[in-house]
């Protein structure tokens, strides 16, 4: 079985929540456990926000893609900005690291990704925008099971 949405949204921070629910509920066919929908949603909204935040520096008017396509049990997930970019991609990777500490950000949301996911890439070029791709593979579901 395999099926796929894309999303295209403005950066404002409201569509966050817009993206981490829409993204829930594509995968709400494959019956994901509570953990796994909760480590989705959590992905999505580190992504997005980092696109927002960083990427469109908090101006609304930026535009955001989000594709995900489900392939069995294996969800990949891309998240794209035409944003400022990374320029030191593995810099950006190591926990604790921010270029914005004075927004009190703790460098987490690439740590976070990677652990919540089985495959995370990271694409940027300074000037031309970010692209994260993450891909979750999902536990069998149970013979019998009725939910
Ligand atoms: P936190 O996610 O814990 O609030 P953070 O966003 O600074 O803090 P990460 O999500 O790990 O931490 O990102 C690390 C750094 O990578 C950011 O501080 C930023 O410099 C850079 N970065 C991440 N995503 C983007 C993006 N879409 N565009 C430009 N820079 C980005
Ligand atoms: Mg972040």
């Amino acid at each position: 079985m395999s099926n796929f949405m894309e999303l295209k949204i403005n950066s404002c921070s409201e569509n966050e929540a817009f993206a981490r629910v829409t993204v829930a509920a594509f995968l709400a066919r494959i019956d994901p456990t509570l953990t796994e929908l909760s480590d989705v949603k959590t992905i999505v909204s580190e992504a997005v926000t980092n696109a927002i935040i960083h990427g469109y520096q908090e101006c609304s008017s930026g535009v955001i893609e989000l594709y995900a396509g489900l392939k069995e049990r294996s969800v990949t997930i891309r998240i794209r900005d035409y944003g400022l970019g990374i320029e030191n991609i593995d810099q950006a990777r190591e926990p604790l690291y921010t270029s914005k500490p004075e927004l009190e950000r703790s460098g987490m949301g690439f740590t976070i990704m990677e652990n919540f996911t089985d495959q995370l890439t990271i694409d940027s070029k300074p000037l031309q925008g970010t692209t994260i791709t993450m891909v979750k593979n999902f536990e069998p579901q149970c013979v019998g099971a009725t939910s």
